[in-house]
């Protein structure tokens, strides 16, 4: 099974993709981790990479999805993967597309996790991350057992600048503008299913395993 998952910040969707890559026994690939083990492992594209983001650019797309192909050819995708934060534009789904014909395979679903905006911003401004672990909490939805300190690592819980009211809303603006154009084209291709993130998270779990037939 091969899933693209969607969602907006706030959307909880790296939650989703940990329950999910469990249950389904398939990696999951989200970019930022993908570009960190490239980098550091030193590979062809994870030098070129970081050539560009040296210099404060950005990686051109054919960069970032030889990294998604490299990624893809593992034998733990054999089975499938779940891509995270990949593509972000119609480009990058185009190329990605491609890439994947290459290889004789296709994305089975684009799972978009949708939530009212309204929603999405209360869930931001009440997020706090571990400065040591980077585990995220929320204040309503996910505290942690002793207030301001971490489950895990015990260490100190912050707001990241990123989370307050008014960033949130900026964020989930460029996002809506970034993403509306992707969205058209997964569901012009078909692959488009989106699921109701308004509902607690076992609920939206559950329905997104019965959208993949699970
Ligand atoms: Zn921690």
């Amino acid at each position: 099974m091969r899933i693209l998952l969607m969602g907006p910040p706030g959307a909880g969707k790296g939650t989703q993709a940990e329950q999910l890559t469990e249950i389904l026994n398939i990696p999951h690939i989200s970019t930022g981790d993908m570009f960190r083990k490239a980098i550091k492992e030193q590979t062809e594209l994870g030098k070129k990479a970081k050539a560009y983001m040296d210099k404060g650019e950005l990686v051109p797309d054919e960069v970032t999805v030889g990294i998604v192909e490299d990624r893809i050819k593992e034998d733990d995708c054999a089975d499938g993967f779940l891509l995270d934060g990949f593509p972000r534009t119609v480009n990058q789904a185009d190329a990605l597309g491609k890439m994947l014909g290459n290889l004789g395979i296709k994305l089975d679903s684009v799972i978009n996790v949708e939530v009212p905006f309204e929603e999405l911003i209360g869930r931001l401004a009440g997020r706090r991350i571990c400065k040591s672990c980077g585990a995220t909490y929320h204040m309503i939805f996910n505290p942690p057992e002793v207030e301001g300190v971490c489950d895990k690592c015990g260490g100190e819980l912050y707001q990241r600048d990123d989370d307050t009211e008014e960033t949130a809303k900026n964020r989930l603006e460029v996002y809506e503008k970034q993403t509306a154009p992707l969205l058209e084209y997964y569901e012009n291709t078909g692959l488009l299913v989106s699921v109701n993130g308004n509902q607690s998270m076992e609920q939206v779990l559950k329905d997104i395993l019965k959208v993949l037939g699970k």
